[in-house]
């Protein structure tokens, strides 16, 4: 086989006379995309770590393995991970996740398992279970969904029942229905399970609440009797994930072992709850937040390597002859550059929601003051619904722009849309989350409107019907410019949706159908747009009020993209702005042409604006986003070498099957 390359490396030119060019300072852009100076030097410090350790680093030979050889390097991969990094921390996990090929074997163990534990457990169980947690000597999992109910947790069958005579709890899955099934780590990794199920105390059922349990002998590994444990199989992505099953034949564990900080039950079988019973799915909530605050980085990637390929790749002659890059294209600005402006906007976002969480969770511990919960649930749910949403489109929309080479393995799509469609379901079905936001919308504004005090995220809607009368004073796509004209028309155009949601849900209510009833099947359309607009609103400011944050050079092209972010969030749901009569047509066609210019403004610093995200070539696992664009060169190396087809050739299974029946016969088909 022939391995030479005619290396044309002009391309990278193209990218060296861009980087010359830019209207800001990349260190200064990326200390604010991360949130500040130390975190962005920690940033980089973890993405060089990762791309220059032997083992860590990206091997385009990797992704031709097979799922079990696969398996086999990830749990290399996750013990290598282990001596670099925390991988404990549900923070550290969170931000490497996007970087490796697959996801660390002992993710959930940091993100989801440790945090219950820490969250539900009371002292004594801590002081257990924790240090071992610690040392993985323990490696847990979250084992919540079943066969037969993931998003309506209060169905879980699941069965924990008291047995006062010996002191423990019996787990039981009295159906097929009842199976633990997808929890992510249960099928091979882990030893331990935080299990959500239904308390049964002297016949009487006291909800779910959480226990730990032992599935596998510490020191053997191997599944303990009275249960059935394995892997569910090959998924959409996630390879290297072994979501399981579990079954549970009557199994026995401790007493103790139900976590017992706001719920307990006595050696008589005493049951008592403290505090909102809500908190044990306060771990959801974090890892929501995780969701919620590193979803940005994933779009970053994505656009990282759609920039670097469209200014590279060329297609067609301008009017000076010469080819064009792809990105000169306006349309293919509007794919890369929005995403670009979106991953900012989540970044800056996410940031907020974590202040906001961290806040809540202080008040929970220090005071036992759960008043911020309501809040925080209902933007987290929004959140993590149009984060989660807006990276997977976004991703595919980048994968397309690179045309033809975008399909390819190699491209480094393909493992980023996988994670990421694995994330809109994950803790909850995005279409359940942003319903749940949508409930809190409805209480924000009744509360709104009885005169009660609400939360600064949804302010607004103190002057809801008072924002219906004004009529948009935009005179020319220049009044535009104005972030907080923008804000105001997305304000306008979110309240309008929420107010006929709430109308048409009285008029139901008049005609005498059921609240549940009006909810659950006749204004779920509405709802779910009304969720989307608040969240992109709340997004907005959230960007808008952070821009003061970056020195004046950096703000102005920040500002560039947080317009861009608003105008095209109005565009792309634009029935609050149609239907509330703020805006006249015309102003339709101003925010049109203001989004065009900003393209066109963008252009030039497009190379800049993900260079200062910082990722290596190596977390970027692709050939077409390579730093130095030099794609092509890339895409031959791995296409012909790195690629296990070619290894054999001729093939074996070409030789034993079709060799033989070619120039033999001419069959007759018999169908
Ligand atoms: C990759 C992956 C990893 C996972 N890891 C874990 C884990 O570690 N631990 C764990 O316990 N679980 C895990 N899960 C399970 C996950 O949490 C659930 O799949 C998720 O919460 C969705 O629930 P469901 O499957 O019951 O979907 P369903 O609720 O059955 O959803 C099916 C459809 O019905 C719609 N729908 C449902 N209810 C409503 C409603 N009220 N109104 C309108 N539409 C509705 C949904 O929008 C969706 O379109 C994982 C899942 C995946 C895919």
């Amino acid at each position: 086989m022939q391995h030479e390359i005619n290396a044309e490396s002009l391309m990278s030119e193209q990218l060296a006379l861009e980087r010359k060019n830019l209207s800001f300072d990349i260190e200064r852009l990326g200390e604010y995309y991360y949130g500040g100076k130390e975190q962005y030097a920690e940033m980089k410090r973890l993405y060089k770590a990762l791309a220059e350790d032997p083992i860590l680093r990206h091997d385009p030979n990797y992704t031709g393995l097979s799922r079990a050889d696969r398996m086999v390097e990830s749990y290399k991969r996750t013990a290598r991970l282990h001596q670099i990094v925390n991988i404990i921390d549900g923070e550290t996990n969170s931000k490497v996740l996007s970087l490796l090929p697959d996801i660390p074997n002992a993710n959930l163990h940091g993100i989801m398992f440790v945090p219950t534990l820490i969250n539900l457990g009371a002292k004594a169980q801590i002081e257990k279970f924790l240090p071992d947690s610690l040392s993985l000597r323990i490696l847990g999992c979250y084992a919540q969904t079943e066969i037969g109910h993931g998003s309506d947790i209060q169905s879980l069958e699941t069965t924990a029942t008291y047995d006062p005579e010996t002191e423990e709890f019996v787990l039981h899955s009295p159906t097929i229905t009842s199976i633990k099934f997808w929890p992510g780590e249960l099928g091979l990794t882990a030893n331990c399970a935080a299990v959500y199920a239904k308390l049964i105390v002297k016949g009487e059922c006291h909800g779910v609440q959480v226990f730990i349990v032992p599935i596998r002998d510490l020191d053997t590994h191997k599944v303990l009797p009275g249960l059935e444990v394995g892997d569910i199989g090959a998924k959409f992505g996630y390879a290297t994930k072994d979501n399981g099953f579990l079954r549970f034949h009557h199994y026995r564990i401790p007493r103790e072992n139900m976590l017992s900080k706001y719920a307990s039950v006595s050696k008589t079988g005493e049951f008592k709850q403290k505090g909102n019973p809500k908190i044990a799915y306060a771990t959801m909530m974090k890892v929501r937040l995780f969701l919620v605050c590193y979803s940005s980085y994933g779009l970053g990637l994505a656009a990282t390597i759609a920039t670097r390929y469209s200014i590279v790749r060329k297609q067609f002659r301008g009017s000076d002859g010469k080819e064009r890059p792809i990105l000169d294209y306006e349309l293919q600005m509007n794919k890369v550059i929005s995403q670009i402006a979106t991953s900012y906007a989540m970044s800056v976002a996410g940031r907020k929601v974590k202040n906001m969480f961290m806040t809540m969770m202080d008040n929970i511990q220090t005071k036992n003051d759960f008043s911020l919960m309501m809040d925080l649930h209902g933007l987290l749910s929004g959140c993590k619904a149009c984060f989660t949403w807006d990276t997977l489109s976004g991703m595919e929309i980048l994968r397309q722009s690179c045309g033809g080479h975008g399909y390819l393995e190699s491209s480094g799509f393909t493992n980023l849309i996988q994670h990421a469609a694995a994330k809109v379901t994950l803790e909850g079905d995005n279409t359940v989350m942003l319903l749940q936001m949508g409930r809190y919308l409805i209480k924000s504004l009744q509360r709104a409107t009885q005169g009660k005090k609400i939360d600064d995220n949804v302010a607004y809607l103190e002057h809801a019907h008072e924002l219906m009368q004004e009529q948009c004073p935009a005179k020319s796509k220049d009044d535009f410019d104005n972030l907080e004209l923008v804000l105001r028309v997305m304000q306008v155009s979110a309240a309008s949706m929420l107010i006929s949601t709430t109308n048409e849900m009285l008029k139901y209510a008049e005609a005498g159908i059921p609240p549940k009833e009006i909810f659950d099947v006749k204004t779920g359309l509405l709802i779910f747009d009304a969720s989307k607009a608040h969240t992109y609103c709340f997004t907005f400011k959230s960007f808008m009020e952070s821009l003061k944050e970056a020195d004046e050079e950096t703000r102005k092209v920040l500002k560039k993209l947080c317009l861009l972010y608003g105008i095209n969030k109005l565009l792309e749901n634009a029935i609050g702005l149609a239907e509330s009569g703020y805006f006249a047509k015309e102003h339709f066609a101003m925010l049109k042409a203001k989004k065009s210019d900003l393209l066109a403004s963008l252009r030039p610093d497009a190379i800049g604006l993900v260079d200062a995200m910082a990722f290596e070539d190596s977390g970027l696992k692709s050939a077409l986003g390579r730093y130095d664009g030099n794609v092509y060169e890339t895409l031959y190396e791995w296409a012909s070498k790195a690629n296990p087809l070619n290894k054999e050739d001729p093939n074996p299974g070409f030789m034993k099957y079709m060799k033989p029946i070619m120039g033999k016969n001419v069959y007759t088909p018999k169908l």
